[in-house]
């Protein structure tokens, strides 16, 4: 007789390993939610799991010393369904095809469960940004965007920043998209831009504050055992880029206590907390945390393990995964980043009965006011920040309800118990496939 195999067994079995392809670990996520979602049409199903369009250009770049050398960058659109494509872009060494096509999913999932108008894309180019001067960086971003052409564009694709890119790579794709179409309003074409060139107050902070308020919101609904608020709460946090410096700011000023955080070349740990001001200080002045006094220093396998209340990982993909899932000692995740957990370890992780909130909800903050920024430069508006933050908290909260609201629903019909993550994607592919049949198959 034929033998089934969960993810988990089947990852624990010798026979194969792990299959840590992001975008067949998206659509292996997609699958999981299916059994839940029993009214749709199967013939959707399949367009629902694949990208519209992937873009791959390719370009030379002189380089300050006189020498040239040739870059790849793509552009996924995964879904233009409930309005145009919207997702970072990711200056990274390890950039492949496939991951940009997963990354371009979970936006269009992410979209339809906090709820903006928007489909979902990303961008990647295959370049290490620490080899790289600004100088370069900018003949890069020029090129790239040159070489996408109009499938950027204010109402078909929107980029946003994503890993290493920031303010001043968005001011550059403005200006290359601005230079390319005279006359014309262009702010919406890119968002994520600094205040002076379009931008809006909290972009900066809007995804690491949505960890924020989807975490606050998760314990208050009372879904993680052994935690009833944020006040001392033990935070581990993996990055200390856009999402993870920024969390560790913003948690601490809510009270918790951020006693682990790492960057790309290790972490640190205080049992008492670290002063988080001084530590970005520290590691703003030399590059590292490493020598930061009065600490231990930790790997970043380490640093996932330490026994704490919140982990936030914030840094790359497969950061959990079959091998050290069981060992991952925090009563609750909420992932920052993109990716961070294999759906092996998102089973192990679920019979520990330790919640996950997903990346496709957790992170949505930063897509949230990336959309006040589009509205804004749409009607020629400006936000101030208490207006930004109190519709990014009202917006966060609401896709936290949903989503748990879905998974108890779920339970008491079914008496199976999915994750969160299973019970966003629920949320997110039903939405997007009733749009999908309201507008009508085309022709
Ligand atoms: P960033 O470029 O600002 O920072 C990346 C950080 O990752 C670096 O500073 C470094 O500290 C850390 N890092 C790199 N390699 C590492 C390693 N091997 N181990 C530990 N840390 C390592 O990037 P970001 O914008 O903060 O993005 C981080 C994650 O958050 C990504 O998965 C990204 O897709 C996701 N995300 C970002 C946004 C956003 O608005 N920037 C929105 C949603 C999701």
């Amino acid at each position: 007789m034929a033998q089934v195999l969960s993810d988990l067994e089947y990852a624990r079995s010798e026979r194969v390993p792990e299959d840590l392809n992001p975008f067949s670990i998206s659509r292996q996520q997609f699958d999981r939610a299916l059994p839940f979602l029993p009214t749709l049409k199967q013939g959707l199903v399949e367009f629902l799991k694949s990208p519209l369009r992937t873009v791959t250009v390719c370009f030379p770049i002189e380089l300050d010393d006189g020498s040239v050398k040739t870059f790849t960058g793509h552009r996924v659109l995964h879904s233009h369904v409930r309005g145009p494509g919207k997702g970072g872009i990711r200056f990274h060494p390890g950039v492949t095809v496939d991951e940009v096509r997963a990354l371009a999913a979970w936006m269009t999932w992410k979209c339809a469960i906090v709820d903006v108008p928007f489909g979902g894309a990303k961008g990647g180019v295959v370049c290490d940004p620490k080899d790289l001067s600004q100088h370069e960086l900018r003949r890069i971003t020029r090129r790239y965007i040159t070489g996408l052409g109009d499938t950027i564009g204010p109402n078909t694709d929107i980029p946003a920043p994503d890993m290493y890119t920031d303010e001043n790579t968005m001011a550059w794709i403005y200006d290359t998209y601005a230079m390319m179409h005279p006359g014309a309003n262009n702010l919406p074409v890119v968002t994520g831009k600094p205040v002076s060139v379009g931008g809006t107050h909290g972009r900066r902070e809007a995804t690491a504050r949505g960890c924020l308020y989807a975490t606050e919101r998760l314990i208050e609904r009372g879904e993680v055992s052994g935690l009833s608020s944020l006040k001392n709460a033990r935070v581990v946090i993996q990055g200390a880029g856009n999402v993870g410096r920024i969390a560790a700011e913003l948690f601490t000023e809510a009270g918790a206590r951020v006693i682990a955080i790492s960057d790309s070349a290790g972490g640190i740990y205080a049992e008492q907390g670290l002063d988080i001001e001084q530590v970005i200080r520290f590691k703003d002045d030399h590059g590292s945390f490493a020598r930061f006094p009065g600490t231990t220093r930790l790997t970043n396998e380490e640093l996932l393990e330490i026994e704490c209340d919140i982990l936030i990982p914030a840094a790359l993909e497969n950061q959990i995964t079959v091998e050290n899932a069981a060992r991952i000692g925090a009563k609750m995740i909420c992932e920052g980043a993109n990716g961070p957990t294999s759906p092996a370890a998102d089973e192990i992780l679920q019979a520990r009965g330790i919640p996950l909130l997903p990346d496709i909800l957790a992170n949505a903050g930063g897509v949230t006011v990336s959309y006040f920024e589009w509205v804004q430069n749409n009607e020629n508006q400006t936000w101030d920040l208490d207006l930004v933050n109190a519709r990014l908290r009202r917006k966060m909260r609401d896709a936290v309800d949903a989503v748990a609201d879905r998974q108890l629903k779920i339970r008491e019909q079914t008496s199976q118990g999915p994750s969160l993550r299973t019970s966003a994607l629920v949320v997110a592919i039903e939405r997007v496939a009733e749009v999908t049949l309201q507008r009508g198959i085309w022709p």
